[in-house]
């Protein structure tokens, strides 16, 4: 059914644009588990950190290490690897966008270059360096560029959000978790996980 849902996605974004040749979208944020990195038995995804999101946003970028630490720490088949230069498909890449909500963190886009199949090419993961819980957070949000980093990587490797409002206590990817309290996968994304890869 998810696949369904997917796919169904793909062929209304098809329809509605004109974009020729270039990668469709899957769009995590709103539907669960929409894809997933091809390979086996171990999934290799390399990632990349944009320049200027490293040099300008170091505080932010530095976040990077340790959420992908967590995920391939969570032991399951998808492996991912720092490289210097991309060489895709399979691979993260790092960066930043702007958004002036003060309750707007971070975003991942999800590409593909199968119109027929879930399988990921690669994601973009976006920090939003306009909003100083980000950047700057004072203590109460100390957290929050950990958890949104971790959260945005769930996604570019192809969770979506975790809904039931009782899952904000047991995962990383509900929107609703406190930041502060939740900022490493939890037992359901790492469950999730699972289900994507084995
Ligand atoms: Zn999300």
């Amino acid at each position: 059914m998810k696949k369904i849902i997917c796919l169904g996605i793909v062929t209304f974004i098809i329809l509605m644009t004109s974009v020729s040749a270039l990668a469709v979208v899957l769009d995590p944020d709103a539907y669960d588990e929409c894809g997933y990195f091809p390979g086996t038995p171990k999934i290799y995804v390399e990632y990349y950190i944009n320049p200027t999101f490293a040099t300008s946003y170091s505080s932010v970028a530095s976040k990077v290490q340790p959420a992908v630490t967590s995920w391939n720490n969570s032991n399951t088949a998808i492996s991912l690897y720092s490289t210097s230069q991309l060489y895709g498909p399979n691979y993260v890449y790092f960066s930043y966008m702007s958004n002036s909500d003060p309750n707007y963190f971070g975003e991942c886009h999800v590409y593909s270059y199968s119109i027929m199949g879930p399988e990921i090419d690669y994601s973009y993961v976006y920090m939003n360096v306009s909003n100083s819980k980000i950047t700057a957070p004072s203590s109460s949000y100390a957290n929050y560029p950990l958890s949104t980093m971790c959260h945005e990587l769930g996604h570019a490797i192809g969770l979506g959000h975790t809904q039931l409002t009782s899952e904000k206590y047991i995962s990383l990817m509900c929107t609703a978790r406190d930041r502060n309290a939740i900022y490493f996968p939890v037992y359901t994304d790492i469950r999730h996980v699972h289900n994507l890869y084995y």
